[in-house]
């Protein structure tokens, strides 16, 4: 397996339950802990945007749900989930849970749900309790449902699997603000993202590659921060290779808001679960105020040079649109450029779309105010 040729997401699924015995869940958004789950040989399998047709969510959810919510509800509607043994809902957003409640009361898909509550504040100690009961519940129900006994041995690896993943998407993040890594970022992003469903143990030798794809590269292209939820759909990403944009650093929900900081000295390993959960970076899913969203990207840009910002929002995801008036006010404000583009999923972008995106790069690229 190699960063220029990874496997089919349903191929890949089928060969690990047959080869490793393994159980696949399909994971909502965003954040849950993918250590307890590797531990109990379960595979979890992301749904963010899978490329399905729009057709029989209507009967289920109103217009004015998000494209992410929406397409994941389609998946099963269609009944393209018949391979994975079950869900796991993260409590992220309203969306999110509508569709947990539309899949564990109404559908009657035979597969069992799992829930993953998130606390709502910041840190503190009623909040780290709460997550620490959130984990151990978790694991509990898993190792109820699928037989699987704890196994710290196993635990304590799987989080060496995330510190060992996380540390190389730092590194790769790093080289990409440098301009040092030689790849388009439709490849960037493919390698980063096929660690929604490939096993650690496949993912790792793959950023292993692509960090040894360094050079430079020729002609330089403008540095950009790219903000929102996914880099989706990839047309987007193609088109910002058109035109000579490099996303040098970004402020994804799926990407480098999940990303955990080092952890500290090894202990126990809910400790250290709890611990990297709140040590993410900021993010408004989380309830994170204002003005750490203002300074988190304004050091992207510090740190990376990027020309400018580019918000990528997906319709109706509230937690994204509540910030973005004040946040890309302030961002004007410190002399920071910004692109805000509201569109969905879709495979082809709208014309008006590309034409949007062409006038900011010509903007960014000519240095114009
Ligand atoms: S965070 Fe936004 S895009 Fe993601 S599921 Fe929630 S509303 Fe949808």
């Amino acid at each position: 397996m190699t960063p220029t040729d990874l496997p089919e997401r349903k191929a890949y699924l089928l060969h690990q339950k047959a080869e490793h015995q393994r159980n696949v869940l399909g994971v909502f958004p965003a954040v849950y802990p993918r250590e307890i789950l590797w531990s109990l040989n379960i595979l979890p399998v992301e749904i963010w945007d899978p490329p399905v047709p729009i057709g029989r969510s209507a009967a289920h959810v109103p217009p004015n749900i998000c494209d992410v919510a929406r397409r994941g509800l389609e998946l099963i509607l269609q009944g393209h989930c018949g391979d994975l043994d079950g869900f796991l809902f993260p409590h992220t957003c309203d969306s999110i849970q509508n569709v947990a409640s539309i899949v564990n009361d109404y559908l009657g898909t035979g597969k069992p749900s799992f829930f993953f509550h998130l606390p709502r504040e910041s840190e503190s100690r009623a909040a780290r309790a709460f997550y620490r009961l959130q984990l151990e519940s978790l694991s509990s129900a898993l190792r109820k449902h699928f037989h699987r006994s704890l196994d710290t041995g196993m635990l304590v690896e799987s989080l060496q699997w995330g510190q060992r993943i996380d540390a190389a998407i730092r590194t790769l993040y790093e080289l990409r603000g440098q301009d040092r890594l030689d790849v388009s970022n439709s490849r960037f992003y493919s390698v980063l993202r096929a660690g929604e469903y490939l096993h650690p143990s496949d993912h790792l030798p793959c950023l292993a590659q692509l960090i040894e794809t360094t050079g430079s590269a020729k002609p330089p292209k403008t540095p950009v921060v790219l903000s929102g939820v996914l880099p989706s759909p990839p047309a987007f990403l193609s088109l910002l290779d058109e035109l000579d944009l490099r996303v040098a650093a970004d402020d994804l929900l799926n990407c480098s808001r999940r990303l955990q900081v080092p952890d500290g000295p090894a202990g126990n390993p809910y400790e250290a679960l709890t611990d990297r959960y709140f040590r993410l970076p900021v993010c408004p899913t989380r309830n994170s105020t204002l003005a750490q969203r203002v300074n988190r990207l304004l050091s992207l840009v510090g740190s990376t040079r990027a020309a400018g910002v580019i918000f990528y929002v997906v319709p109706f995801c509230d937690p994204e649109l509540f910030d973005l008036p004040p946040l890309v006010a302030e961002l004007k404000k410190q002399g920071v450029r910004t692109l805000v583009v509201e569109a969905g999923l879709n495979r082809q972008l709208s014309g008006q779309v590309a034409v949007r995106v062409e006038a900011f790069a010509e903007m960014i690229g000519s240095g114009a105010a």
